[in-house]
């Protein structure tokens, strides 16, 4: 009880709304907080405040399922109970949470809500006077209400029998003999309710109940009703007092009030505290060997914590983890190649080569019946369906899918765990994972492994490998665990944009599989199959709503995204589905106001369906729903001057197109390189350069005023726009010798063509890789013609035979060949001005 008689409550509260029970003047209830109003409650308010007052907040049951609660705020409790802050727990694990500690004073009602944000603020009216409490025990209802005063005399007589059945060696007990004896009568209501088994609803009751007679009326029953019930069970149980002590188990460390007598013990739904429970649990957790003993062991340290103290807490959430970790639980496997092969297809639009490697993969796992073997990591730009790939794996073999998200990832206890003894240590996401999914057999998608980093933290790559090495991971130890869980059941695969940046030692374990862009083609029937009526679905919304045709896909693909994947094509139509959601809602909202006119007895409306539907998005909508186009084809106009040719590059995100510009000014013979470089590229333009200056003279190349030596007097600058990545400059020899060779000549390269490939000194041209997502990009962008070397002809079957029949490919084995090619009309000079040109057309 608090001090301080004819202590008024502040007129203004600050509100925590509960799920977790419901405190009752005079009784002392922990709470679990961690919605944001909540956590905002303790934060700025409990945490900042200096005085009495401000530690004083009211409580309201929160009564609507915990399971629809949702951001606004719910119709309040009429009636909350004012209470004072006694301590205040902070933790972040499982996520942020504090612990608070309240002793209830008095009820009080809400007037008025003063704001809802960043936490409940209200004007609120005391119900209950808290002078009462200062009141003699002897003093107060009995002798002034007749009716009232028996009522709390027969309660009194309830609470005294009740008593005499207990055990009263135990402390709470001796605590409440004591309480009952000093205690005003009319707090006993409240403060036995809280005590003995009471259910939330029970309490609610009382705590509705404001006038003391009511109150009496509403308690006395469950007063009663625990009697009975005990007297009850000493009946059954009449083997000595060693028994009855376990039937009246009262709490251990609990400190009255706000403790409960265990008397019924099958009952164990609302109060989370009960070691008892536990200690059933963690045998019931099927946990191996060791396991076990490290939790009995935390447990019976636990018994001997005061709740207090912030390691109980500690304490607490590690065995509520070990409890709930699947030790030993599994979903079983299902897999039936014919149907994962239909499931895979009718998920996914073409990547043929892809599902048939998984096919493969998961058919030899199903007869072997072993996991181990090498890991599948998928590889291709961002939004080509890696993810989504995972996922249906999953679903083939019914299993739980998880991904982990290990981009930026450069500590090594983001895997592996922080040990306990550090403040705020929690699990890795390896075994949090694990407890998400609540099985011991999931599909883990180690989402791009490309870009773990590394940092004084350790290396998570390595740890990495532990966890994926099928002779360790059946005995991985999380340094928050601190006990080996057996990993070997989980199917872990892996993807990322690049091997490039994989640790090799990772990369060692894994089968690549490269998952290469979209054509338009492809991305067409992608939408149209899958992203539009998926999306439809997200948003509510049907065909007979929304019709988006083929013509208006192939807009936003060439005029709203550039990309190898479908993912901002997927945002796009997202933003149309919400437009047109508008707008649909809107037409319900007339057709209802419509519907409100009285019009006799005419035959309903259709008021799912407003007249004009469906909506159709032609380029019009488009251009109001995205705004104007983001990208026009640009190619053709920059090549308006001599020295710029179009390359191609490769980069982790797919193909990409990057003109390479170059001006020459008067100068000593100084090359200048600016934009995206790395050494090679620095190698590649002296490599062309040299390769140039050797043949200017067969080429007719000169320098500013005519001279055959193009770099006399003369600097050259070199630009290379941001994209391609370092390791790809060698497949830009082809583009700068171009380039220079337009420069030097003062003619123009052909608008309409692209080109890759590495080149020698000699002037040959030597294969490079990427070729698949470097054609699609020269496709995406318009170009017509593409030059390859000639050893990477193979590739070109790699293509999709549209593209094929649309692209013209130039196969070059040297520089000559290329120059021709380049040229509108050939390039002058070169050897097949004199015979024929090495076209292969159509192919
Ligand atoms: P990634 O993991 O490669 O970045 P996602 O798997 O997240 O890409 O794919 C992005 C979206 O595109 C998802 O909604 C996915 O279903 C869809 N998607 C990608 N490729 C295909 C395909 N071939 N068929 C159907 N949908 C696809």
């Amino acid at each position: 009880m608090t001090s301080g008689g004819g202590i008024q409550i502040p007129s203004r509260l600050p509100l925590l709304l509960t799920h977790e029970g419901v405190l009752l003047p005079g009784s002392t209830v922990r709470f679990s907080v961690d919605s944001p109003r909540n956590m905002h409650l303790v934060s700025q308010r409990l945490l900042r405040g200096t005085s009495l007052k401000s530690t004083i907040i009211g409580v309201i049951p929160n009564t609507r399922d915990p399971e629809h609660d949702t951001d606004d705020l719910p119709t309040l409790h009429k009636i909350g109970t004012a209470g004072i802050a006694v301590q205040v727990v902070g933790s972040n694990w499982p996520k942020p949470h504090y612990t608070l500690l309240i002793t209830g004073l008095c009820r009080f009602s809400v007037s008025s809500l003063l704001k809802e944000r960043p936490f409940v603020l209200a004007e609120v009216v005391q119900l209950d006077k808290l002078e009462q409490y200062m009141s003699p025990a002897t003093d107060g209802v009995a002798t002034d209400d007749g009716q009232l005063g028996e009522l709390s005399q027969k309660f009194y007589q309830a609470a005294v029998q009740l008593l005499g059945m207990l055990d009263m060696s135990v402390p709470v007990v001796a605590k409440f003999r004591r309480l009952l004896d000093s205690l005003p009568r009319e707090t006993l209501p409240d403060v036995v309710a809280s005590m003995i088994r009471t259910s939330n609803k029970e309490k609610l009751q009382v705590l509705d109940a404001v006038s003391l007679e009511e109150r009496f009326k509403k308690a006395l029953p469950m007063l009663t009703r625990q009697i009975e019930g005990l007297k009850l069970l000493q009946k059954t149980r009449k083997t000595g007092p060693d028994n009855e002590k376990r039937v009246l188990s009262v709490r251990k460390g609990g400190v009255f009030p706000g403790r409960q007598f265990n008397l019924d013990e099958e009952d164990e739904d609302d109060d989370g505290d009960d070691t008892a429970v536990l200690e059933r649990k963690v045998h019931g957790a099927n946990m191996p060997e060791a396991a076990l003993r490290v939790c009995l062991k935390e447990l019976k340290r636990l018994k001997k914590m005061p709740q207090s103290m912030p390691e109980y807490a500690l304490t607490r959430n590690y065995l509520d983890l070990m409890v709930e970790l699947p030790w030993s639980k599994s979903t079983k496997d299902c897999l039936d190649i014919r149907a994962a092969r239909t499931l895979l297809d009718n998920d996914h639009y073409a990547m043929d080569k892809l599902k048939r490697r998984v096919l493969e993969y998961l058919a030899v796992r199903q007869l072997k019946t072993s996991l181990k073997g090498p890991i599948l990591c998928f590889v291709g730009p961002p939004g080509v369906g890696k993810t989504s790939v995972g996922r249906s794996i999953a679903r083939t073999l019914g299993r739980e899918f998880h991904r982990i998200a290990l981009g930026g990832v450069c500590d090594q206890s983001d895997i592996r765990g922080h040990r306990r003894t550090y403040v705020g240590s929690m699990p890795g996401r390896i075994i949090n994972g694990l407890k998400t999914v609540g099985v011991n057999n999931p599909v883990f998608l180690l989402d791009e492994v490309d870009k773990l980093g590394k940092s004084l933290q350790g290396d998570p790559a390595a740890a990495l490998l532990e966890v994926l090495d099928p002779e360790q991971n059946h005995s991985f130890t999380d340094h928050y665990l601190n006990v080996a869980f057996d990993l070997s059941q989980v199917l872990f695969i892996a993807t990322a944009n690049t091997t490039a940046t994989i640790p090799p030692a990772l990369l060692d374990r894994m089968e690549v599989l490269q998952v290469p862009g979209y054509t338009q083609e492809e991305k067409v029937e992608i939408a149209h199959r899958h992203l539009i009526p998926n999306q439809l679905e997200q948003h509510g919304l049907t065909p007979q709503q929304l019709h988006i045709p083929q013509e208006t896909t192939q807009i936003i693909i060439s005029r709203y995204t550039r990309e190898a994947g479908v993912r901002s094509l997927e945002r796009k139509i997202g933003a149309i589905c919400r437009a047109v959601a508008v707008k649909v809602t809107e037409g319900h909202r007339v057709t209802k106001t419509e519907a409100l006119i009285p019009e006799g007895p005419a035959e309903p409306r259709d008021k799912a369906a407003p007249p004009e539907m469906p909506i159709l998005i032609d380029h019009m909508a488009l251009k109001d729903i995205l705004g104007l186009p983001l990208f026009e084809m640009e190619v053709s106009e920059r090549f308006t001057l001599p020295g710029v040719a179009l390359g191609l590059a490769w980069t982790p995100l797919g193909g990409e197109i990057m003109f390479v510009e170059a001006s020459r000014m008067e100068g000593e013979g100084q090359l200048t390189l600016t934009g995206q470089l790395g050494d090679v590229m620095k190698e590649s333009a002296h490599l062309a350069i040299s390769w140039l200056r050797a043949n200017a003279k067969t080429y007719q190349l000169t320098n500013m005023v005519g001279g055959p030596d193009p770099l006399e007097g003369t600097d050259i600058h070199l630009h290379f726009p941001a994209g391609a990545v370092t390791k790809d400059g060698p497949s830009a020899g082809v583009t700068i010798v171009t380039c220079l060779a337009s420069l030097f000549s003062g003619r123009l390269v052909r608008s309409d063509i692209a080109m890759t490939g590495e080149i020698t000194l000699r002037g040959l041209v030597l294969p490079v890789g990427g070729i698949k997502d470097k054609v699609l990009a020269a496709y995406r962008a318009g170009v017509k013609c593409v030059i390859l070397p000639k050893r990477n002809e193979k590739d070109l079957e790699e293509l999709p035979a549209n593209i094929r029949a649309d692209l013209d490919f130039v196969t070059a084995a040297n520089l000559d060949e290329v120059l021709n090619a380049a040229f509108e009309g050939g390039f002058p000079g070169t050897a097949s001005t004199r015979t024929h040109p090495q076209l292969t057309s159509k192919l």
